[in-house]
C-alpha cells in the first residue's frame, strides 16, 4: 500500500516571509486526516488530529479551524500508524534518538504520534503578521512561548531526511495539543513521562507547489540563508 505524505509549500518559503495562504483547509483535508502547518502570515500553529484541525494562535488560545482558513505551508497524511510500544522517562533528545534507532528509516519521511503524559513542555506560536510579511528569523524573535510543568495530550511529529532540509526541517518537527486544550503549538522542548508511541513510514512524498503565487514563483532563494534560518527558527 502506498503511504503518501502530502506537503503544501516548502519550509524554505517561510524563510524570506512568503506567507500568503495558498491552500485552504478544505483542500488540504482532501489529502489526509492528520497533519501540521501554519496559517497565512504565520497565523498560529496548526495540528490536525482525526480529521479535526486546531489552531494554537499567537496568544496560545486553541480553536477549531474554518474550512476557508488558508496556509502557506502544511503537511498532512492519512493515519495508518503502527504501534511501537510504550516509552517512559525520556528527555526529548533521548526520545528522538530512541525513535531514530527503533524506526531505522533515516533517509525517508515518517510520522510519529505519541499520546501520553509529558513534563516541562515548552511550545511556541506566532501572531499573524500582515504584508509585507516578516522573515522567519524576525517572526521567531516575536514568538510567544508557552510552558506547562505537566500536560496530557498528543505529540505529532514528522521526520524529514537530511537531504530534504529546506523542503522540510531535517529531523523531527513536532506539534502538540493537550487533551484539555490548555496548551499546544510548535514544540520546543519536553520530556516524556509515559506515552503510547506509534509510527508510520511514507514511501511517497507528494510535494505540492503554490504555482499561482507570483511572489513564490519569482523569488530568488539563493539570497536566503535557508539552512541557518530554518535550524534557528524551527528546532
Ligand atoms: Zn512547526
Amino acid at each position: 500500500m502506498t503511504e503518501i505524505l502530502y506537503q503544501h509549500g516548502t519550509l524554505a518559503l517561510l524563510v524570506p516571509g512568503l506567507l500568503t495562504g495558498t491552500i485552504s483547509m478544505q483542500s488540504l483535508l482532501q489529502h489526509g486526516d492528520t497533519g501540521i502547518g501554519t496559517g497565512e502570515g504565520l497565523d498560529g500553529e496548526l495540528i490536525i488530529l482525526d480529521g479535526q484541525p486546531y489552531q494554537i494562535n499567537g496568544q496560545g488560545q486553541i480553536q477549531t479551524v474554518a474550512k476557508t482558513f488558508t496556509m502557506p505551508f502544511a503537511d498532512i497524511h492519512w493515519a495508518h500508524y503502527q504501534p511501537l510500544g510504550t516509552l517512559q522517562n525520556l528527555t526529548s533528545t533521548q526520545l528522538y534518538q530512541h525513535l531514530t534507532h527503533q524506526i531505522q528509516a533515516p533517509n525517508v519521511f515518517y510520522s510519529v504520534k505519541i499520546q501520553g503524559q509529558f513534563q516541562q513542555l515548552k511550545t511556541r506560536s506566532v501572531n499573524r503578521s500582515e504584508p509585507p510579511y516578516a522573515t522567519l528569523t524576525q517572526a521567531a524573535q516575536a514568538q510567544h512561548v508557552f510552558q506547562a510543568p505537566q500536560a496530557t495530550g498528543t505529540l505529532l511529529s514528522y521526520y524529514a531526511p537530511q537531504l530534504f532540509h529546506g523542503a522540510a526541517v531535517a529531523g523531527y518537527h513536532s506539534h502538540f495539543l493537550a487533551a484539555d486544550h490548555s496548551i499546544g503549538g510548535h514544540v520546543l522542548d519536553f520530556s516524556l513521562v509515559s506515552g503510547q508511541v506509534e509510527f508510520q513510514i511514507f514511501d511517497t512524498l507528494q510535494q505540492h507547489f503554490p504555482i499561482d503565487n507570483s511572489d513564490y514563483m519569482q523569488h530568488d532563494f539563493a539570497a536566503d540563508e535557508l539552512d541557518h534560518a530554518i535550524r534557528k527558527a524551527e528546532s
